[in-house]
This record gives structure tokens, C-alpha cells and sequence, in this order.
């Protein structure tokens, strides 16, 4: 099965909103193995809505479709697409009780026009909307799935992971299902990461092996389809150790988790405590560690040293390492690791100390990093160069000052 979304909005034209329901739907039709080959947007015009409906029908056996299903004169989507395939729409019982009840609840009038929302295609299988009023439906053809979502990205996401994704799995072959494991990767740029694999990637049909890049992370999904969950899951460990023997260095976690959460969990195993020293940082690090429940029994705290006078007054770099090397150097990121860590009484330092950029500083170039690890007594020191946005480097500093406590 072949997907397209067709995200319907004139606003979204507009530029006034981002269409985040596609890339919503299209990771979520990843994750069970459908394939999105196309996306589009179209405004709230009829005969624009119907000229891209016949391209997608050329091109792509299940159709979905966000927006435009409210009760105004410019929400058309149900009307162009029933008028598109000859079908009526028909009210359906059900959802206009639902639409009753909610303006019940809510103590305001209904109007004709929300009637209009509990009319449906003919012959469609309806997806209840449990956070607005408009449904959602279904309709097979014989060549065509056709799937409506609401716009508002509140309905529309728990509509489909509560009943959408239900109905389409239901189109899938006999009784199979889908299974799927992300592993994640640190260190290995994405087009490396693919050479290394490229045969495997090649060769697998089940379980399939899709990558993605994004803020210096790779993750592979592996995604196997059977009617037996256990038979699928192996399926997967087997391909997923053909991985790991090739790339297996670089992998950190599986699933949702990233550096920092794999870093909490194993501070917590090893029952270490943290103390930070942040530069060009400015205390990214602590904010995204401080994330997680319990994260006060391992982070002691740590000192925002953003002036030459902090870093020297309260971390004690000292003048000479200021005066001869700077601070984007690898003495001071290693007295300051050092420091941080007695200072706080803990037992590992981490220190950032670097240039964020937009300009150099000490005459050293946008992007050089300095990162210090100091644990009991033993201190080491990275040198790095993003050369990225001011962000992106700051970003990029957090993810491997993470990362080098992991190792
Ligand atoms: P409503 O009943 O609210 O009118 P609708 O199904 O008619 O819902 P639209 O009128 O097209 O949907 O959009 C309503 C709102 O939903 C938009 O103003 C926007 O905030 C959000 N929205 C619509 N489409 C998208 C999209 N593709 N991505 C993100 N948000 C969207
Ligand atoms: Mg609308």
C-alpha cells in the first residue's frame, strides 16, 4: 500500500501555520510499515482540491486527507471528494448525537451549519472524534482507500492513533501486524552509517531497514511484518545484530530515549554524582538533565561560567592557563571540569567551554569545543569543530558532552 497526504488549508499556504499533521501522519504511517510517497497542500478551493485528488489517485492507493472538515462555507473537503466519486453524503446518527451532546455540554447553540459536520460519505467506516466534532471516515473503493481527518492537529492525532490506524491495519494483509524497533546511533554520520549497511539495506524485505538523520543522530527502523509477534520480534533481532556487528560501536539506545535519558539512567545504575561547568552552554546541559524525575539525587548542580571572571573567580582557572592558552583551550576546559567537581563536591565534572560563534573568539574559529570530564581524580579533554549556527553548536556541544560521559 502506497500513501499521499493531502493537507487541505488555505492558511497553510499562506504560510500563517506549518504543516506538522503530515509529518505527524507520515511517522506514524512509517511505523506500520505503509509507505508515503507524496505530500501536498491545497487551499480551500474546490476545483484545486479535486485537480490534486485525481493526481494522487494516479499515483497512490490510500488518500489522506486533513482539514476542511468543520462547518464553514470554506471547509470542503467531504463535498469536493463526494462529488469527485458520485457519493452522497448522508448524516450519520451517531456523530450527530455526539455533536448534540458536546454543545449540551459546553451550553451553546448549535446551528444548522454543525449539522453539517455529522454528514458523512456514503459507505465510509467512521473514525469518532473524541476531542471536537467532526468525524472522521474511511472509504474503500476498489482501487482507492480514502481517509478524512480533521485539521486541528488535537483531534487529528488521537483520532488516528486511536481509530485510524486501526481501520487502515485492517486493510493489511490476513491477519498480520506490524512491529517496530528503532535503534539509535551517535558519532557516525548518516551517509557513513548507510555505506556500512547498504547491502543489508538492500537485501531486507522483512524486517524492512529505513534510516533517518537528524541533529547529528542516525536512527535505523527496523519494521517486520507477522501474524506472531514473537516470530517478528526475531525476525528483528537477527538483522539487528547483522547491524551491530558493522556499526554496533556507535549504537547508544533503542526506541524514544536519547543521549541525555541513557546518560540519567546510567549515573542512576552507577549511583554517580554530576557537577557542570558551562560555557558557551549557558546551562543546556543542566536544563535538559534536570528533564527527568530523580535527576536531584545525581546533578549536585553547577556554575553558568560565562565571563573570563567567573570562570576565574569561582571555578579558580588560573591566570596563566586565561593569560597563554585562553579559555577555548584544553587546559581550561580541564581545570574547570576539575574544579566544578571539587568545588560541588561530586563525583564526575563535565565542562564546556568553546566558541558558539556568530564570531571567533581568541582568534580561535566559530565551533571549536572544548569539553572536560573529570571523574575521581581523572580528568580528559575533547577538542571538537562543528562550525555550525550559534545553536546548532551550542546543541551539538550538550549531545556530545552527553555522549562522552557515556562512553
Ligand atoms: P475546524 O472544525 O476547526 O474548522 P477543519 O477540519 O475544518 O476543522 P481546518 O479548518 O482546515 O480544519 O483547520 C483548522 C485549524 O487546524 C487550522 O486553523 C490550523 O490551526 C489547524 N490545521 C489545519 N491543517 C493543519 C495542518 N496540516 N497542520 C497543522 N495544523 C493544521
Ligand atoms: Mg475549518
Amino acid at each position: 500500500m502506497n500513501a499521499e497526504i493531502i493537507a487541505v488549508g488555505s492558511e497553510l499556504l499562506l504560510g500563517q501555520i506549518v504543516n506538522t499533521n503530515a509529518k505527524f501522519l507520515s511517522q506514524q504511517l512509517a511505523e506500520i510499515g505503509i509507505n508515503v510517497y507524496h505530500h501536498t497542500v491545497v487551499g480551500d478551493n474546490p476545483d484545486r482540491l479535486r485537480s490534486v485528488l485525481e493526481i494522487a489517485e494516479s499515483r497512490s492507493n490510500l488518500i489522506i486527507f486533513t482539514g476542511g472538515l468543520g462547518p464553514t462555507k470554506d471547509d470542503l473537503t467531504k463535498e469536493t471528494i463526494a462529488n469527485h466519486l458520485g457519493k452522497k453524503l448522508v448524516l450519520d446518527e451517531y456523530a450527530l448525537t455526539s455533536i448534540e451532546n458536546y454543545f449540551k455540554k459546553t451550553n451553546r447553540l448549535m446551528t444548522d451549519n454543525n449539522r453539517k459536520q455529522a454528514l458523512i460519505l456514503e459507505g465510509s467506516l467512521v473514525l469518532q472524534n473524541d476531542h471536537g466534532m467532526a468525524p472522521g471516515m474511511l472509504l474503500s473503493t476498489d482501487t482507492h482507500s480514502y481517509m478524512l481527518l480533521p485539521g486541528p492537529p488535537k483531534e487529528m492525532e488521537p483520532m488516528f492513533l486511536q481509530y485510524g490506524q486501526a481501520a487502515l491495519l485492517g486493510k493489511l494483509d490476513s491477519n498480520e501486524q506490524i512491529f517496530s524497533r528503532v535503534l539509535r546511533f551517535f558519532g557516525i554520520g548518516e551517509a557513513t552509517l548507510e555505506t556500512e549497511i547498504e547491502d543489508l539495506i538492500d537485501e531486507q524485505k522483512n524486517p524492512t531497514i529505513a534510516p533517518l538523520a537528524s541533529d547529528g543522530e542516525v536512527t535505523l527502523r527496523l519494521t517486520a511484518k507477522h501474524s506472531l509477534p514473537d516470530v517478528a520480534s526475531s525476525l528483528i533481532d537477527e538483522v539487528e545484530k547483522k547491524i551491530f556487528d558493522r556499526v554496533g560501536d556507535y549504537f547508544y539506545g533503542y526506541d524514544q530515549t536519547s543521549l541525555m535519558e541513557e546518560l540519567f539512567k546510567k549515573l542512576q545504575q552507577l549511583d554517580l554524582t554530576l557537577a557542570c561547568a558551562e560555557s558557551l552552554t549557558g546551562g543546556m546541559f543542566q536544563q535538559q538533565f534536570t528533564h527527568f524525575p530523580g535527576a536531584g539525587n545525581i546533578l549536585k548542580g553547577g556554575v553558568v561560567c560565562y565571563t573570563n571572571e567567573v570562570k576565574e573567580k569561582v571555578l579558580k582557572v588560573s591566570k596563566v592557563t586565561i593569560a597563554k592558552q585562553g579559555v577555548v583551550s584544553e587546559a581550561c576546559a580541564s581545570e574547570l571540569a576539575e574544579n566544578v567537581r571539587e568545588l560541588l563536591d561530586a563525583d564526575v565534572g563535565i565542562s564546556f567551554t568553546g566558541v558558539a560563534g556568530p564570531g571567533e573568539l581568541e582568534g580561535k574559529p566559530v565551533g571549536t569545543v572544548y569539553i572536560g570530564v573529570s571523574i575521581k581524580g581523572k580528568t580528559k579533554v575533547e577538542k571538537f569543530i562543528f562550525g555550525g549556527s550559534r545553536e546548532q553548536n551550542r546543541i551539538r556541544a550538550v549531545k556530545h558532552g552527553s555522549h562522552l560521559l557515556l562512553k
